[in-house]
């Protein structure tokens, strides 16, 4: 696809992301490094190599077009006129422009080992992945063998692993089947590029359909829990309440509910004890407490015995200490040890129903070829990204299926500090302001303020691209640099379709006036908070918009924040939270599941994520989604006419 021409071009733009630039002091040749020198755009082009075959199509045309113009033959401050005009042109244009820019900054700072980290102070890997036997073993079947279950489980994140768990130590036999791999600490190498290659979603931040936003999730044995950043809230007694008032989950509205979450608190080791506040978390801290604004430390699911706070900043790809307490080392592991089969690489393609019930799922591995499992209980657990998908193939789950996908949307604002803030140090959540949980409205739809985990490729290609030179400025000061994020409740969002080929196909639109009002005041909060700080420079993450600097008029830069529309082209959202897809609820119209996780059309269908949610929790949704899920084992096995509650006890036995 990339021909000669097309690549002479793609070098060209490349280049005119990161070009050469002279300084006199220049002592890591951070300025004169181009993307050529770190051969991103050689990454790029593989990367174009690898994309499906209209995105292709639709790259070689933007490059034809610019081809046409001699852009490779142009001054730098030509070519990125036309980078800006090409953009105006048509929305595929700037898609395809955006695209390519941050691509290019993601590799040029993100390759490892590379030579801009010594201009941050970034440490890159600490340590080399230490030697950790893999304690769980797939099962390994051949093309079209047949398998016999109780259960099968779709998926093994924080929903599936708990279920799998709970089922198989009340003695039902269980299947999990997971598409993503099977890695532990000798894997994690902290890299940011493998992080996501081996460990995240079509690896790693994926645009919804619409490009609104960016989505991330795990896709590996143990979901998201194996990447994420341990941050462990309870579900708040508002959502509690909207649940079983609203949409029938009355019990979870009881003290009955709490002893499923306690269960997964203490199972998971949740503590308070390992979440220091680094740098960026001190700096705007103590700027929210001058404000007045409330907050606190985070709880983690992490062994307090195993934790070096060194290794915590790179949690996201992965915890080489084994401090993480993902259900690869808590749940999915009580089910092996419970007799429970695990097959990685297996993506479930259809729910078997036969006689209007579950009858099994079929499924392909890759490199072997298709099995099916025979169960009666076919619970599905693939996160609210897939989970709908699987069931719009299977063509079960009702007119509910796929909508009501919420994602809280987050904004994200960076800012850098006349201090090294050492960001990529200790725990990424280690603080959250819930100031304004209650959003503009006083109804429980607000957002929190939060940390991110600071990454050298992804922070550099997230922060707006105006002119190279004043991106690298940007970059030469990165190791200041603090982000802040507003992870806002939201009412509207999206919806799972399928493709043509019958894959996920996730879009989102924030339409209702609330939830832009709120986005808004977040963002505003946000960029208040930072300059009580004592920042000397405030971005919005927003396409081709510049900064506040100090000196600049504050007022009239949070009025620019006001007016960002809030989708492809304006603000660049970002989200790692999928919820409520196939939600529980009373009404077969608008929801999927009963409010116990059974299909309202499919009985023995189950689900068991955080697509079940009804309405987003507002809170980082790992402790709900698994204590729901124990909720629902429970269910499954008062289902079957065995005691849910004693599989309960025998959990907490076993903890
Ligand atoms: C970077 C990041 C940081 C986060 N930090 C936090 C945090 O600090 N605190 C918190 O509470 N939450 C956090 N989260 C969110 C949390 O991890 C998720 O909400 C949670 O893991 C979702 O659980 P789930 O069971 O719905 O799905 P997942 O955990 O996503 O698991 C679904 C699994 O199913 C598999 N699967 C999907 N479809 C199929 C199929 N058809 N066949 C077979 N397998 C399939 C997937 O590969 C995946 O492994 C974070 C998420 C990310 C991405």
């Amino acid at each position: 696809m990339l021909d000669e021409n097309r690549l002479a071009v793609l070098n060209a733009v490349c280049d005119t992301i990161v070009p050469s630039l002279e300084r006199d002091d220049d002592p890591t040749g951070f300025w004169a490094r181009s993307a050529a020198d770190t051969k991103a755009n050689e990454v790029v082009a593989q990367t174009i190599g690898e994309m499906p075959a209209a995105d292709q199509e639709g790259m070689g045309l933007l490059l034809d077009s610019l081809a046409l113009q001699n852009f490779p033959s142009l001054s730098q401050a030509s070519r990125e006129q036309i980078l800006v005009n090409t953009s105006l042109a048509s929305r595929e244009a700037a898609v395809g422009v955006a695209a390519l820019t941050q691509m290019t900054l993601f590799f040029h700072y993100g390759l490892p080992p590379n030579p801009a980290w010594e201009q941050f102070g970034f440490p890159g890997p600490a340590s080399p992945p230490p030697q950790v036997e893999k304690t769980i073993h797939p099962l390994t079947p051949g093309d079209g063998d047949v398998l016999e279950a109780d259960a099968v489980i779709v998926g093994s994140g924080a929903g599936g692993g708990v279920i799998a768990a709970r089922l198989a130590e009340a003695g039902m036999k269980v299947i999990v089947l997971e598409m993503g791999g099977y890695f532990n600490e000798s894997d994690f190498d902290q890299t940011e590029l493998n992080g996501f290659a081996r460990m995240y979603w079509r690896g790693g931040p994926t645009y919804s359909a619409d490009f609104n936003i960016s989505i991330q999730a795990g896709s590996c044995l143990g979901g998201g829990t194996l990447i994420n950043w341990t941050n462990s809230l309870k579900p708040k007694p508002w959502v509690r309440q909207e649940w079983a008032d609203e949409y029938g989950l009355e019990d979870v509205n009881t003290p009955d509910f709490d002893r499923h979450i306690d269960s997964i608190w203490e199972r998971s080791k949740v503590n308070h004890d390992c979440s220091e506040l680094n740098q960026t978390q001190k700096t705007w801290i103590e700027a929210a407490e001058k404000l007045g604004w409330s907050w606190h430390k985070t709880d983690r699911n992490w062994d307090p015995e195993k934790h070096d706070p060194l290794v915590a900043g790179y949690m996201g790809w992965g915890d080489q200490s084994g401090a993480k307490q993902s259900t690869l080392k808590t749940y999915l592991q009580d089910a092996a040890d419970h007799g429970a089969e695990i097959i990685v690489g297996c993506q479930a393609q259809k729910v078997l129903v036969e006689n209007g019930r579950a009858a099994g799922v079929e499924a392909t591995i890759e490199g072997v070829g298709r099995i099916t499992v025979r169960s009666p209980r076919v619970v599905v657990a693939g996160g609210a990204l897939e989970s709908p998908a699987l069931l719009l193939r299977s063509g079960i789950g009702g007119p509910a299926a796929g909508k009501y996908l919420r994602l809280h949307p987050c904004t994200l604002i960076f800012a850098t500090y006349p201090e090294d803030q050492q960001a990529w140090w200790g725990p990424p959540h280690a603080a959250v302001v819930d100031e304004f949980d209650q959003g503009l409205e006083g109804d429980g739809y607000g957002f929190l303020i939060e940390g991110a985990q600071y990454t050298t490729g992804l922070g550099g290609s997230a922060i707006p691209f105006t002119t190279a030179a004043e991106h690298r400025e940007i970059m030469a000061n990165y190791a200041n640099g603090s982000i802040t994020i507003n992870l806002t409740r939201e009412r509207g969002g999206g919806q799972v379709l399928i493709d043509g080929d019958g894959q996920s196909m996730p879009i989102y639109s924030l339409d209702d006036p609330r939830d832009i009002a709120n986005m808004h005041f977040g963002l505003e909060q946000q960029v208040g908070l930072h300059h009580a700080a004592g920042a000397n420079q405030v971005f919005a993450l927003a396409t081709g918009m510049p900064g506040w600097r100090v000196g600049d008029d504050f007022e009239a830069f949070v009025d620019r924040v006001h007016r960002i529309p809030l989708r492809a082209g304006g603000a660049k959202l970002f989200a790692a939270h999928q919820m409520g897809s196939c939600r529980m609820g009373k009404d077969p119209a608008e929801s999927v599941a009963d409010p116990r996780g059974e299909l309202h059309d499919t009985p023995g269908v189950w689900i068991g994520d955080g697509s079940a949610f009804p309405t987003p929790s507002g809170t980082n949704p790992m402790i709900t989604i698994m204590a729901l899920a124990s909720r629902t084992a429970e269910k499954i096995l008062e289902d079957s006419g065995t005691s849910g509650r004693s599989a309960s006890e025998t959990v907490e036995a076993g903890a």
